[in-house]
């Protein structure tokens, strides 16, 4: 075939210089870049999973329920349980990945003449997804010490006026949470739809922002997904919870059939095995503050985290390579002289500290 670059196909004017989301994905010894949860699924997991996939796939030459309603269920009695909020299947839309979930929101409540704000840095597909549903992106700056000062945020987001507001909480990659009174102010002042984004709620001592819904079911969306907590990245199931009527409003924009059949079957089959699964989550944040104050007593700065990861530094350009040369890798987030490790297992995040030592 003939050479054709980037350069050469009628992309849309928009697109052009932009660059995709890119985590490297690098066969190394430790890989601490992506959050994962660094325990695989257990053996009944795999055994329940397996024979539920075998059943369905009997019935592969149909296309799967179009509105998961099971799935959907399943997952309405998970946020009941883990955050006393009382929510059912009409609250709940699932996708894969709750990027898919994040995109489909831009999709209904952005596009072109919209705009979506966000408080910066935070997750880097935020203004990639706004990118790609021409949704215009306002960037706003956190506080230095990347906590978020609501008070400023509710009156920014009062001027603006922006048609999706993200908050990321707890806020990747700088590892704080937005306690829910706070976020209650900020919903109360925004005119257009708040996104909580609790990719990582399970590893926070705060309350999920669900509560919420009670008074702000008009505006407020939280997202969350299986991908941390629940050790599920590669089974690709992120969901939101919302009233009713957001869902209704997704059922304009999404595709149809978009959840397999495979994935609705091992995503349920996920969740009966919850209570193994999250058994991770107190050992991770035990991990987590462990690792914090050994990159301390090296002399780092380590910014507060409630999640499965850490930023710290500060660090000379060339650090993350240094790292990984020595077979650990962890990521680099363009936030300067900082780097994010995830928490692993206790011999990952060995490793890992291992080689800080070496660094600082
Ligand atoms: N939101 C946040 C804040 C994240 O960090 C991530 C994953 N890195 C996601 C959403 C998307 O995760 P997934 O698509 O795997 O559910």
């Amino acid at each position: 075939m003939k050479d054709v670059r980037l350069e050469d196909l009628p992309l849309r004017e928009d697109l052009r210089g932009r660059t995709p989301y890119g985590a490297p994905q690098l066969d190394v010894p430790v890989r601490l870049n992506t959050n994962e949860n660094p325990y695989p699924p257990p053996p009944e997991l795999v055994a329940d999973l397996t024979k539920a996939v075998e059943e369905v796939a009997w019935g592969l030459h149909r296309y799967p329920d179009r509105d998961a309603v099971a799935l959907r269920e399943d997952l309405a009695a998970y946020i009941t349980r883990d955050t006393g909020f009382p929510v059912t299947a009409a609250n709940v839309w699932a996708a894969n990945g709750s990027n898919e979930i994040l995109q489909q929101i831009l999709q209904a409540f952005g596009g072109p003449g919209r705009t979506a704000l966000g408080f910066e840095p935070s997750y880097s597909m935020h203004p990639i997804i706004a990118a790609g549903t021409r949704t215009e992106w306002a960037p706003t700056p956190r506080r230095a010490d990347f906590s978020l000062d609501t008070v400023e945020a509710a009156r920014i987001v009062q001027e603006r006026k922006p048609d999706v507001t993200f908050v990321t909480s707890p806020n990747n990659p700088t590892g704080q949470s937005v306690p829910v009174d706070e976020l209650r102010t900020l919903v109360e002042a925004t005119p257009g739809i708040v996104v909580v984004d609790e990719a990582y709620a399970e590893f926070s001592s705060q309350p999920s922002a669900v509560s919420l819904l009670e008074d702000f079911g008009h505006k407020l969306i939280v997202c969350r997904t299986m991908s941390k907590a629940f050790a599920f990245a590669g089974g690709r199931l992120g969901y939101l919870i919302a009233a009713p009527a957001v869902v209704d409003a997704l059922q304009l924009v999404r595709l149809p059939y978009h959840l397999s059949l495979l994935t609705q079957a091992a995503a349920r089959a996920a969740l009966r095995h919850a209570d193994a699964t999250l058994t991770s989550v107190a050992k991770l944040a035990a991990e987590r503050e462990r690792v914090m104050e050994a990159l301390r007593g090296m002399g780092f700065q380590v910014v507060p985290s409630d999640s499965n990861f850490v930023l710290f530094g500060l660090f000379e350009p060339g650090a993350w390579q240094a790292y990984l040369d020595r077979g650990v890798l962890i990521r680099d987030v363009g936030i300067e002289k900082h780097l994010r490790v995830s928490i692993g297992t206790p011999e990952e995040n060995d490793a890992f500290l291992a080689v800080s030592k070496e660094i600082a």
